[in-house]
C-alpha cells in the first residue's frame, strides 16, 4: 500500500470534467442542451454536425473538448477578424490559443506550429486556420505529423454551409477541406461541422461532401424567442430607418444598430441621408479602404459608433453582442440570409428588434442581379436556379402574413409550436386580415385576366383602382368591367396585394414582369380557392398593446432600474477602460449580460462575483477587483 491511498479521499465531485472546465473558464454554470452532445463527440472523437443559429453557442462546442482530452482542435474558419477576437478572449480566459491566416508572418507560423506538435506548458489547445491556409500542403503535412504524435484531437470546420451550393454562401475551395477529414482518419480523429444556417438539404450536402463518417446530427432551436420580427412597407427607408433607431436610443440601454442595403451606393446615400437627421451613423461596404474599414469595424465594436448602413460585407468579422436593431433597408437575398443577418442581433440573449423595409420590387431588383451575375461569371445553370428559388422562398416570407417565426422555423425543418408567438408584427396584430380576401383576390385576378396577362403590377393597380393614366386610357381599359372596382385603395396597397397573390401562387411574374395566372390562378378568381390576404403592410392602427415578448418574460431581460442603470453606465465605462487598454473589443472582457446581471445581483464579495454568469476564474483574477470595487463605490439602490 503506497502512502498515497492512506489520505483521505478529496472531497467528492459531483461535476464531470466538462462542466467543470466550462464553468472554471468561462463561468458558466449549464451548458445548453446542443452544446453538450456536440463537446461529447469532440471529447469522443466522433464526427459530427451541428447546426445552431447564430449565437447558439457553437465557439463553446469545439473550444472545450482540448481541455478535456489534453489534445488540440484545429479550427477552419473564414472570418480572419473573428479569429482575432476569439484568441484573444480565450487568452483573457486563461486558454492556449491561436490564429494561422494571410495576416500571420512565416516566423509566427512556425512558432505557432511548433507550440501545437510540442504541447506541454506552453502548448496550444486550439489553432484557427482560414480555408485557404488549411489546403497549403505544408498544413496538410502538419496535420499529418500531429495525428500521427496523438496530439491532434479534432478538426472542427465552421460555417460548413460553405461547401454547399445549396447554401447562401458557396466557396468552392470548401470542397477540398475533405482532404483533410482523409488526412486525419486515419488516425481515428472525429471531423466536427458546425454551421447557423442548413436546410435539411444543406445538411445533407455537408455530410457528403466532408466526407463524414456516420456523423451524429445535432440540430439546435432555430427560432431566437428574444428577437422580434417585423416586415413593413418600405415607403422611406431613411425616415423609417431614423424612426426605429431613435426608438432604440430613445430606450437608454445603449446597443448598437446594423441597416443592411443591396448595394454600396445604398449604403452611402442612406447613411448620408441619417447623417442629416442628426444620426451618427457611417457607411461600409467592401469598395471602401482597408483602413476606413477597420476603422468603422473598430469604432462599432468598441461601441463608439452605434448605427451602421452596410452591404452584407459587415457582420461576417463583426461580433458586438449587443446589437439591438437589425434593419434590412432591402430584402435580402434568402431566407438563410435573412436569419443570419438578423441573428447578429441580440446575441447576448436580450430583447432586439429585426425590421425588413420591403417593396415587391426587392425580390425581381433580386433576380436580375443573380441572372445578370449568372450570366456573366459562366456560372453553372442549377447553381443560378437553385439561387432563384432562394429569392422566391424569402419573398414569400416577407409577404405572407404567417408569424415570422413559425416561417423561419419551418424553413429550417423544425415545427414551431406556439400559435402566438409574441414577438412578430403579425402575432402582435400590426398586420391584419383583410376582412373580404376572398372578394378582393377576385377583382385583382379579373384586373389581370381582362387585361389579358400582359401587364406588370402597375398597370394593373391603375386599373382597378380607377386611374385615368394614359397607358390605361389609350388601351380602353377604362371601360373594362373591373375599372375602379377597389377606388378606395391606393396604388402602393393594390401592389402589395398583388404580390401577395403571387407569394400565394395565384399569380406569377413572367417575363418583363408580367403578372401572369399561377397553379392556383382560376380557383382563386372563381372564389374556389381561398388565400388570406393581409391589410398592406405598414398600417400602425391596428397595433394591439402587448406587455411582453418571452424574452422580455425572463428575469434578465426586465429593464433596469433607474440606479442599475447609472451603474450599468459605469460599468461600461470600466469595462471600455480595461478593453482599450487591452486592445480587445469590451465584449471580450463580459458581455452586456453580464454586466446586466452585475448591476442586479451587486456581487460584494469575490465568491458571488463568480456566480455571476459568464465570470470565469480567470477573469475574475484578472478585473474582478476593479468590477467589484465599481459596484461598491456606486450609491446604494
Ligand atoms: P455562435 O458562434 O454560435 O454564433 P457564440 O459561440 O459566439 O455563438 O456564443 C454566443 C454567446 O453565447 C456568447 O456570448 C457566449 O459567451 C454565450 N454562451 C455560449 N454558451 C453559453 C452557455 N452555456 N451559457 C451561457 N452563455 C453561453
Ligand atoms: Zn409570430
Amino acid at each position: 500500500m503506497t502512502p498515497d491511498d492512506l489520505t483521505p479521499p478529496a472531497a467528492p465531485t459531483t461535476t464531470d470534467p466538462i462542466h467543470d472546465a466550462v464553468k472554471r473558464v468561462w463561468g458558466y454554470d449549464e451548458l445548453r442542451p446542443l452544446q453538450e452532445a456536440a463537446i461529447r463527440a469532440g471529447v469522443e472523437g466522433r464526427d459530427c454536425l451541428t447546426v445552431l443559429p447564430t449565437g447558439g453557442g457553437k465557439s463553446l462546442c469545439y473550444q472545450v473538448p482540448p481541455l478535456v482530452t489534453g489534445r488540440a482542435t484545429v479550427v477552419i474558419s473564414p472570418l480572419i477578424a473573428l479569429m482575432r477576437d476569439q484568441v484573444r478572449g480565450l487568452e483573457l480566459s486563461g486558454y492556449q490559443a491561436a490564429a494561422l491566416h494571410s495576416d500571420v508572418d512565416w516566423a509566427d507560423a512556425k512558432n505557432i506550429e511548433e507550440r501545437l506538435v510540442t504541447g506541454g506548458e506552453d502548448g496550444l489547445d486550439l489553432v484557427l486556420a482560414a480555408p485557404e491556409r488549411a489546403l497549403t500542403p505544408g498544413f496538410c503535412t502538419l496535420i499529418g505529423r500531429l495525428a500521427q504524435s496523438g496530439r491532434l484531437g479534432a478538426i472542427a470546420i465552421d460555417e460548413a454551409h460553405c461547401i454547399s451550393q445549396w447554401g447562401h454562401d458557396f466557396r468552392p475551395e470548401y470542397r477540398q477541406l475533405a482532404e483533410l477529414r482523409r488526412i486525419a482518419g486515419g488516425a481515428g480523429i472525429g471531423v466536427q461541422a458546425f454551421t447557423a444556417t442548413a436546410t435539411p438539404r444543406v445538411r445533407e450536402d455537408i455530410a457528403n461532401q466532408l466526407g463524414l463518417i456516420e456523423p451524429e446530427v445535432l440540430v439546435g432551436v432555430f427560432d431566437r424567442p428574444n428577437l422580434t420580427y417585423r416586415v413593413r412597407a418600405r415607403r422611406d427607408a431613411a425616415e423609417q430607418g431614423a424612426e426605429a433607431i431613435r426608438a432604440m436610443h430613445a430606450k437608454g440601454e445603449g446597443g448598437g444598430a446594423i441597416v443592411y442595403c443591396l448595394s454600396r451606393k445604398d449604403t452611402e446615400k442612406l447613411a448620408a441621408e441619417l447623417v442629416s437627421m442628426r444620426i451618427d451613423a457611417e457607411a461600409y461596404h467592401a469598395g471602401l479602404s482597408p483602413k476606413k474599414r477597420h476603422d468603422v469595424e473598430q469604432r462599432f465594436t468598441n461601441e463608439t459608433l452605434d448605427v451602421v448602413v452596410a452591404t452584407v460585407a459587415f457582420g461576417m468579422g463583426i461580433d458586438r453582442s449587443n446589437v439591438r436593431l437589425v434593419i434590412h433597408a432591402t430584402m435580402p437575398k434568402s431566407v438563410e440570409a435573412y436569419q443570419q443577418e438578423t441573428g447578429r442581433a441580440g446575441r447576448d440573449g436580450l430583447p432586439a428588434e429585426c425590421l425588413l423595409l420591403y417593396s415587391p420590387s426587392d425580390g425581381s431588383r433580386w433576380s436580375r442581379l443573380i441572372e445578370r451575375s449568372g450570366a456573366e461569371s459562366g456560372a453553372d445553370p442549377g447553381a443560378t436556379r437553385a439561387q432563384l428559388e432562394l429569392v422566391e422562398q424569402m419573398r414569400r416570407l416577407a409577404s405572407s402574413m404567417r408569424c415570422r417565426h413559425a416561417q423561419l422555423s419551418e424553413h429550417f425543418g423544425q415545427a414551431y409550436e406556439k400559435d402566438d408567438c409574441g414577438a412578430c408584427d403579425v402575432c402582435l396584430g400590426e398586420t391584419r386580415a383583410e376582412a373580404d380576401s376572398v372578394k378582393i383576390a377576385q377583382i385583382l385576378m379579373s384586373g389581370v385576366a381582362r387585361t389579358g396577362e400582359r401587364y406588370g403590377a402597375g398597370h394593373v393597380a391603375d386599373v382597378v383602382r380607377g386611374a385615368q393614366t394614359e397607358p390605361v386610357t389609350s388601351r380602353g381599359h377604362d371601360r373594362l368591367s373591373v375599372f375602379g372596382l377597389l377606388n378606395d385603395r391606393t396604388r402602393r396597397e393594390l401592389m402589395s396585394l398583388l404580390d401577395q397573390l403571387v407569394a400565394a401562387e395565384a399569380l406569377v411574374v413572367g417575363e418583363h414582369r408580367v403578372l401572369l395566372f399561377g397553379p392556383r390562378g382560376v380557383g382563386v378568381m372563381r372564389g374556389e380557392d381561398e388565400v388570406a390576404l393581409a391589410v398592406p403592410l405598414g398600417t400602425r392602427s391596428t397595433r394591439r398593446e402587448r406587455g411582453r415578448t418571452r424574452a422580455a418574460a425572463d428575469a434578465n431581460a426586465r429593464p433596469l432600474t433607474p440606479d442599475e442603470k447609472e451603474l450599468f453606465e459605469r460599468l461600461r465605462g470600466l469595462r471600455r477602460e480595461i478593453a482599450e487598454e487591452r486592445g480587445v473589443p469590451p465584449y471580450v472582457v463580459f458581455s452586456d449580460a453580464t454586466l446586466r446581471e452585475m448591476c442586479r445581483e451587486r456581487p460584494t464579495s469575490r465568491e458571488s462575483m463568480l456566480e455571476v454568469k459568464g465570470v470565469g476564474r480567470s477573469k475574475l483574477e484578472a478585473f474582478g477587483s476593479q468590477f467589484l470595487e465599481a459596484i461598491a463605490d456606486a450609491p446604494a439602490p
